[in-house]
């Protein structure tokens, strides 16, 4: 542990809540919609047509508001009306308008860490809303750096430690998502501590045990201090 120069934190489910926002559009969307299908079969549809539009839209409330109404146009067999398109529309303002509520512990665990680490937020998702929820939490002045890219994946955390101009080794990732903050870093040399939060998206969901020494499941996000004090 030592040799860590940067702690990257993602945002979503690390910092503050996201995924619960979604699932309670989500739940929302399947109660405006339920004359055409039982919910599970609402949630299933909603999130085929999710995944297929990643590529298109990428991460975040923008991407899953058009993604509404594609599974409700083709849910409702073309029959949607103007009324419901506007009440779809307006549950993703209500989204992108939430307070930011963050995680217990984190304005503890950043103020133990800052002026002993580089602290970077590394997030993906829509650049706006990401920008918009950390002015919101009151957490940016703690960061040395922030970065939002579409996809986080080897790539990408290559050109972020290139930009913050360390080795992989000297960098730690902290995050709720095996698949995006864990599994990636780990490849490319760097330090992971896995961070769960009570819900995962399906979509992040890693059905496999990672067992690495550069790897720590920890249960709150207070235990980072235990490895980095
Ligand atoms: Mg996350």
């Amino acid at each position: 542990m030592k040799e860590i120069k940067v702690i990257a934190f993602d945002a979503d489910d690390t910092l503050w809540v996201n995924e619960p926002l979604f699932q309670q559009v989500e739940h929302k969307f399947c109660d405006m919609l339920e004359d055409f299908l039982p919910h599970h079969s609402l949630s299933k549809e909603l999130f085929t047509v999710e995944i297929q539009n990643l590529k298109h839209y990428g991460y975040g409330v923008k991407g899953y508001i058009l993604s509404m109404i594609e599974a409700a146009i083709k849910i409702s067999g073309r029959t949607l009306n103007i009324d419901a398109v506007e009440r779809i529309l307006e549950l993703g303002k209500d989204m992108i308008n939430a307070p930011v509520e963050l995680i217990d512990g984190v304005e503890d665990v950043l103020k133990a860490l800052q002026g002993k680490y580089r602290l970077v937020m590394a997030t993906k998702g829509d650049l706006l809303d990401q920008e918009r929820k950390l002015i919101k939490s009151g957490l940016a002045d703690y960061f040395h750096h922030t970065e939002i890219v579409s996809e986080k994946n080897e790539t990408e955390y290559t050109k972020l430690v290139k930009h913050l101009d360390i080795p992989p080794h000297q960098f730690l990732m902290i995050g709720n998502s095996l698949k995006s903050d864990v599994l990636p870093v780990l490849n490319i040399g760097g330090h992971a501590f896995h961070v769960p939060f009570h819900t995962t998206w399906e979509h992040e969901k890693v059905h496999h045990e990672i067992v690495h020494p550069k790897f720590r499941e920890l249960s709150t996000i207070t235990d980072v201090l235990q490895y980095t004090l």
